[in-house]
C-alpha cells in the first residue's frame, strides 16, 4: 500500500462491539486475565502495552517500512533509550550539529559511560577515519538543525555496514512520508513525533522504529516497558488521528517551504538561505536522490547585525517566535539567543518552520517585515 493508505488503515487494531471505524480511545491502567490465567486482548498493564500505543507503533513501523516501533513520552526520551541501550565504553560517532538536546544527554548523562566523536557526516572519507575497536554505532541526522544539512543515508550505511555498526539516523525534519532511513540501510530511524507527525503543536512524544528485531531491540523494547518513559493512551489516540492526515500536510508544508524559500533566495534583504530543495544547496543533489520533496524547515541568513536580525523577527506577524517546528503554524526562532555563545549558529541565522498558511500571506508578511 501507499503511503497515504497506510497512514489512514495502517493503526487500526480495532477490537471492540460496537463497530468503531476508527481505534477508540482506552484509558484503563489494566486488564483482565482469563480464567486461565491469560490476558484474552494481549495487554496486561498498560506501562507494558496498551491498545493505543499498540496501534501507534503499528502505524509507525508500517510507515517507515520497519518490523516494530516503540513508542516514548518524548523524542528525547527515545533518543536516549537507544544510548541506554549500548555497553559502556561503547563509542559513537555523532553529528558535529546534532540536535542540540542529544548532544546535551551524551555530553552530561552518558559523559561517564560513552564514548563520543561529533563529526561533520557530509564528509563521508573522514567518518571512516573515527571508527575506532569499540566503536558500535553511527548516529546521523538528516535534514540537520539548524543548517539543513544532508547525510547521504545509502554512503554512510555502506560505511556502517562495512565495520558491523549499528546505523541510526534522526529523521525528524523529514517525518516518515519525505525519506525512509531503513529503505536506505539504517538499521534505527527516530522521530521526535512532537513535530510533523503530531503536526498540531499539542503533543510531545517520540518513536523508535527498527528494521530488525535483534538483541539491541530487546534491550530497548525493555527500556521502554520497565524504564517506563512511554506516552499516555491519550498522547498515541492524537498522534494516530494526525498521522491520517500527515501525507497531506507534508505537500502543503514542502509546497509552502519551496516557496517562501525562492521568494527569500530573491530578496537583497537576504545573505543566505538554507534550504535542501533549492539547488544552491551544497548537498542537494544528495537530497533528491533520498528525499521525495524537502519539507518545510529552512534557515535564512540575515544581511546584517544581531540587531537587524532581531527586527525581522519583531516584524513579522504570522511567524510567531517560539521553539519547536512541524506545526500547521508558522514558527521563527532566532537560534543564537537559545543556543548561548558556545554554538557555531551564526548570529544572523533565523530558523523557520513554514506553516500550512496560505503561502501568499506568508510572503506578504516577510516582504513586509524585511522593509
Ligand atoms: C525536537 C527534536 C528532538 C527531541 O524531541 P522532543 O519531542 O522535543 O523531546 C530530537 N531531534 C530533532 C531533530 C528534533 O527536532
Amino acid at each position: 500500500m501507499k503511503t497515504e493508505t497506510i497512514a489512514i488503515h495502517g493503526g487500526n487494531i480495532i477490537k471492540s462491539s460496537t463497530g468503531d471505524v476508527t481505534q477508540p480511545l482506552s484509558l484503563s491502567t489494566t486488564f483482565v486475565r482469563d480464567e486461565n490465567g491469560e490476558y484474552p486482548g494481549g495487554h496486561m498493564y498498560s506501562r507494558v502495552s496498551n491498545p493505543n500505543r499498540a496501534s501507534l507503533e503499528k502505524l509507525l513501523a508500517n510507515l517507515e517500512h520497519g518490523i516494530e516501533a516503540c513508542a516514548f513520552a518524548s523524542g528525547n526520551a527515545a533518543g536516549m533509550s537507544v544510548f541506554q541501550a549500548l555497553k559502556p565504553g561503547s563509542h559513537i560517532i555523532a553529528p558535529d550539529d546534532m540536535y542540540w538536546g542529544f548532544k546535551k544527554q551524551l555530553q552530561t548523562i552518558f559523559a561517564d559511560s560513552l564514548v563520543i566523536d561529533f563529526v561533520d557526516l557530509t564528509q563521508l572519507d573522514l567518518v571512516e577515519s573515527y571508527i575506532k575497536p569499540n566503536t558500535v554505532m553511527i548516529w546521523t541526522e538528516t535534514p540537520s538543525n539548524p543548517l539543513l544539512k544532508i547525510t547521504d543515508i545509502l554512503g554512510i550505511s555502506a560505511i556502517a555496514r562495512k565495520h558491523k555498526l549499528v546505523l541510526a539516523c534522526d529523521s525528524t525534519f523529514a517525518s516518515p512520508c519525505l525519506q525512509n532511513p531503513i529503505l536506505l540501510g539504517a538499521d534505527i530511524v527516530m522521530h521526535s513525533t512532537t513535530k510533523y507527525i503530531g503536526g498540531h503543536s499539542d503533543v510531545i512524544g517520540g518513536a523508535l522504529i527498527t528494521a530488525k528485531k535483534d538483541e539491541l531491540w530487546e534491550k530497548i523494547r525493555n527500556i521502554q516497558q520497565v524504564g517506563g518513559s512511554v506516552p499516555s493512551p491519550f498522547d498515541c489516540f492524537l498522534l494516530v488521528r494526525s498521522i491520517k492526515t500527515l501525507p497531506h500536510r507534508m505537500r502543503g508544508h514542502c509546497s509552502n517551504g519551496m516557496a517562501l524559500a525562492r521568494f527569500l533566495e530573491n530578496h537583497p534583504k537576504i545573505e543566505a538561505v538554507y534550504y535542501p530543495g533549492l539547488p544552491s544547496h551544497p548537498q542537494h543533489e544528495i537530497a533528491r536522490s533520498q528525499m521525495s520533496d524537502f519539507g518545510g524547515m529552512l534557515s535564512i541568513l540575515v544581511k546584517g547585525s544581531v540587531e537587524e536580525t532581531k527586527r525581522v523577527v519583531n516584524s513579522v506577524r504570522l511567524f510567531a517566535q517560539a521553539t519547536s517546528l512541524g506545526g500547521i503554524e508558522s514558527l521563527i526562532e532566532h537560534r543564537y539567543s537559545i543556543e548561548g555563545p558556545d554554538t557555531k549558529t551564526p548570529k544572523n541565522l533565523l530558523r523557520i518552520s513554514v506553516g500550512l498558511e496560505n503561502i501568499d500571506d506568508l510572503i506578504a508578511d516577510f516582504e513586509q517585515a524585511l522593509n
